[in-house]
């Protein structure tokens, strides 16, 4: 999809005529207080819907997806150009959101993505770059250590820059806690509550079933719940969504040091060793090994308690990456799971089974940063917008290969 069919198709994310929904209920729930429910609640009640926002565990979790404290904002997609072209628009609302929100979410910041030389990928990412405007540098070993030389670039040969215009770190959990506020602030309902499918009549669900917390019926269902949703929905999503283990770190800094704190050092991706992460704002350089196989995580059972085989291959790029961090300790550990799709597509559809129920997910590991275009899009479709067919084809669950 090129650029203008897709601001196109996204721009439609305006008040749509309000369509009736079934008088005296709640008109919508959703199921889900992530990023993608969070935002997807905020844009219906502000679109004059009255909505009620459930989360089984509450706002910010330490077992959600969107539960850390960081996240990365980046148009760098390699090939994929609607993500591209997403993220991009993704950071003028962030901007424009937080000041709504009076709160400081966003911190630009460069992303580095090192190499050993511009791969295809990067070369494809360059010419969607080309075509959107975004700016960027590609820059050599001698470039990268006069620029950062608290990095050892010993084995990169290259790195493609992405620069403040579009690359940014998001405060993750402050962020989904402030959509909250803000949708409770415009009228909406939040709840903890774990919500199951409950009464149906034909293709309608009734009602939900909350457990110990009763039923609660709507005209309107949206299930965004992130790594459950293959619990909840087995027979559809069991093999559209697997939720993989991941581990983080937050490593300390040498005292009085700045090298290591945002703005200072960039945040960044190496493909020679495998490795991302952020720079320190308050609980230390972020630090992501690469996952050793894919073992699942079980997000409401599973304990979060670090490897220490993975400790240590943190600990050896630590070394290597940063050698003046190279003694410094872990100060704390975030083992998050990631709710991935075969493609890495979200999925956003109807139940086939329900007229009024939706699913919204499958991040993939990429999705926090599009939560407000998120809401925008899933508002659009669930009140009767198809929008453009190639995004709904992207998005739709039919014709989607198992993971
Ligand atoms: C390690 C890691 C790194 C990542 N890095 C990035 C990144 O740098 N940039 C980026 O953009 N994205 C990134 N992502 C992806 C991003 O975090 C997710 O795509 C996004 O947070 C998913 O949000 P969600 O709302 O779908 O799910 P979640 O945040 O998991 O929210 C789902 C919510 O549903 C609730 N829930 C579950 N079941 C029920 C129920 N039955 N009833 C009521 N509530 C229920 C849960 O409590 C939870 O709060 C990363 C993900 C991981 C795991």
């Amino acid at each position: 999809m090129d650029r203008r069919r897709f601001l196109a198709a996204t721009a439609a994310v305006t008040a749509a005529q309000k369509p009736a929904l079934a008088a005296g209920l709640p008109d919508v729930v959703v199921a889900g207080a992530g990023a993608f429910g969070g935002w997807t609640a905020l844009v219906l009640r502000e679109r004059g819907y009255k909505v009620t926002l459930l989360d089984a565990y509450g706002v910010g979790n330490s077992r959600a997806s969107s539960g850390d404290e960081s996240r990365h904002l980046r148009a760098g997609y390699d090939d994929r150009a609607v993500y591209s072209g997403w993220a991009f628009r993704a950071m003028a609302e962030w901007k424009s959101r937080e000041q709504e929100f009076g709160k400081k979410l966003m911190y630009p910041a460069p992303r580095l993505q090192m190499a050993g030389s511009l791969t295809k990928a990067l070369s494809a990412q360059r010419a969607i770059f080309d075509e959107l405007k975004i700016p960027y540098e590609i820059l050599g070993q001698d470039d990268l250590r006069r620029r950062y030389p608290q990095i050892n670039f010993d084995d990169i040969g290259t790195a493609f820059v992405e620069t403040p215009t579009s690359s940014a770190v998001l405060k993750a959990r402050e962020s989904v806690v402030a959509v909250a506020d803000r949708f409770a602030a415009k009228g909406g309902t939040v709840r903890i509550a774990q919500a199951k499918p409950g009464a149906v009549a034909g293709r309608t669900l009734a009602d939900l079933d909350l457990g110990r917390n009763g039923r609660l019926s709507a005209s309107l269902f949206v299930f965004a719940c992130g790594p459950w949703l293959p619990k909840l929905f087995p027979q559809i999503l069991g093999r559209k969504i697997s939720s993989p283990r991941r581990e983080l770190y937050y490593w300390g800094v040498p005292a009085g040091d700045t090298r290591f704190n945002w703005p200072n050092l960039p945040t960044w991706s190496d493909d020679v060793l495998g490795n991302y992460g952020f720079p320190n704002f308050d609980r230390g350089v972020k630090v992501a090994p690469p996952h050793a196989g894919l073992f699942q995580q079980d997000p409401d059972e599973d304990e979060r308690v670090p490897s220490a085989y993975l400790m240590r291959r943190a600990r050896e790029w630590v070394a290597r990456r940063f050698p003046g961090m190279a003694d410094m300790p872990i100060l704390e550990s975030r083992i998050c799971q990631v709710e991935t799709t075969a493609n890495g597509d979200f999925i956003i559809d109807r139940h086939p089974d329900f007229d009024n129920v939706w699913i919204v997910g499958g991040g993939s590991g990429h999705g926090f940063k599009h939560g407000p275009l998120i809401g925008g899009y899933v508002a659009d479709r669930v009140l009767g917008s198809m929008g453009d067919p190639e995004l709904a084809r992207l998005f739709a669950l039919a014709g989607r290969g198992d993971i």
